[in-house]
């Protein structure tokens, strides 16, 4: 039986920087159960790389669009061409954060206006703006998934400005979840445990939180990309139809420990 029914649905995934993406591990997992999956992308680099990976994908229904989220054009566009192109779109993986290295590095106090305006406007406001750029397109019962982290709510050494841009793009899930309910459009966030991404690679204690994640999470070990895959399927599915405006922790039980 295909509980999962995302079969021949349209999901929108933003955030395919290379093959060890978040998003790349839910949008394998969307292909193999026949979605038509859309790609967004910001660099020409991630571009290429969602094409070299697609290479072994070519009798699946995909897409690859430019969108940048700091610009309302670019998510304007890219959300008129994909919906003029499916007309409805049944789901939607916002994978997508970027803050200046030197926010990460420096103290939190050091944080500059800019920084941290540039962290919430394409970490937090994004979510925003592409729910508003797709909702026209999108039938009862679509998902909107997002990607957050634990440093939301607890201070993480070195994810600073970060955390702080977690903290209002969880508040927007709620407020999101709230807003478009009437419309039969949930809004769900994943708190993901640590993985080593492109984006990883920013956060000055990387190495540190892996190590703590495994001595003192109940599991004792760090989740994958692939559990996290899972996770965000079942909440792109019907399978999760009662749930919205949730916080989802796939992070082998960390955030629950003293
Ligand atoms: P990743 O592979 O580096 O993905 C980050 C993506 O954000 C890239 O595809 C990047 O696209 C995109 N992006 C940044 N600025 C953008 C902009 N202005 N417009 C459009 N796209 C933009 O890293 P990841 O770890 O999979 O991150 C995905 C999400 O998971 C993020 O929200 C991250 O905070 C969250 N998360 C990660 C972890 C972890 O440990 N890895 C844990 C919890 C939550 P370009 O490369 O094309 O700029």
């Amino acid at each position: 039986m295909d509980l999962l029914q995302l079969k021949d649905k349209n999901i929108v995934v933003m955030g395919v920087a290379n093959e060890r993406s978040i998003a790349w591990g839910v949008a394998k997992k969307l292909l193999e159960v026949g979605a038509n999956v859309i790609f967004t992308y910001r660099k020409e680099r991630s571009k290429g790389k969602i094409e070299k990976v697609l290479a072994d994908y070519t009798e699946y229904n995909t897409d690859v669009v430019q969108c940048d989220v700091n610009s309302d054009e670019s998510i304007a566009n890219a959300f008129n061409e994909i919906g003029e192109k499916y007309g409805v779109i049944h789901g939607l993986v916002h994978s997508v954060a970027f803050a200046n290295a030197e926010d990460l590095h420096n103290r939190f106090v050091e944080t500059t206006r800019d920084g941290y305006a540039f962290a919430q406007d394409t970490s937090a406001y994004s979510l925003v703006a592409v729910a508003k750029a797709a909702r026209p397109y999108m039938s009862e019962g679509a998902s909107i998934v997002t990607m957050t982290y634990l440093g939301a709510e607890r201070v993480l050494d070195g994810y600073n400005v970060m955390g702080v841009a977690k903290a209002a793009l969880e508040a927007s899930t709620r407020y999101l979840a709230y807003d478009l309910g009437a419309e039969g459009i949930r809004v769900n966030a994943i708190s993901a445990g640590a993985i080593r991404t492109l984006a990883a690679k920013g956060v000055p204690s990387f190495n540190t939180i892996l190590h703590q994640i495994e001595e003192k999470s109940p599991l004792k070990r760090n989740v994958t990309s692939d559990e996290v895959a899972n996770m965000t399927m079942v909440m792109l599915s019907n399978l999760s139809s009662g749930v919205t405006g949730e916080i989802i922790y796939v992070d082998s039980g960390y955030n629950i420990m003293g």
